[in-house]
């Protein structure tokens, strides 16, 4: 399964709701979590298979898979912090983001249960990150305007370069 990389609009698209979490849905959460193993990711969202639904799956270090389905953002900290973010879908791209420290969630898993989670650090990143994927948003819109194009200009090259 491929994963859909800048330029391609589905990425900037905004994610249905699931309205049922059936076999398909279990079926696509395997797959994605799958893809986390092959290309060493922590997160994955929907709209990156071009499967435009609001879910996605995290595995973080010391943590257990989870998947998110049609979430909410409940809470943020007032806090902001730095961390350096990366995408499966600009692959080769790092830069650092501020985003609140600390956060709570809530959502369906692949079993159709609703769950509330409080988060912080890498976890509460990988969160909001896939989150806005699920708004069509990308890391590099958290960039000052100048920066952000430096980054796709970057990107861009990478490509360019590869296929030399
Ligand atoms: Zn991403």
């Amino acid at each position: 399964m491929q994963i859909i990389t800048l330029g391609n609009e589905l990425l900037r698209q905004k994610a249905e709701k699931i309205e049922k979490i059936d076999s398909e849905i279990k079926e696509i959460c395997i797959k994605m979590l799958e893809i986390l193993v092959r290309d060493k990711g922590i997160g994955v969202a929907g709209p990156q298979i071009g499967f435009m639904k609001r879910i996605f799956v995290v595995h973080v270090q010391d943590d257990e898979p989870r998947v998110f389905i049609n979430p909410s953002i409940l809470e943020t900290s007032l806090k902001n912090v730095k961390f350096e973010e990366g995408c499966l879908s600009i692959p080769g791209i790092y830069t650092n983001v501020m985003r609140p420290e600390t956060i709570k969630v809530q959502a369906w898993n692949e079993k159709g249960r609703a769950f509330t989670i409080e988060a912080s650090g890498i976890l509460a990143r990988v969160i909001l990150h896939e989150y806005d994927h699920l708004e069509g948003v990308l890391f590099i819109d958290h960039l000052p305007e100048n920066k952000k194009q430096k980054m796709i200009e970057k990107y861009e090259k990478s490509i360019k370069d590869e296929k030399k």
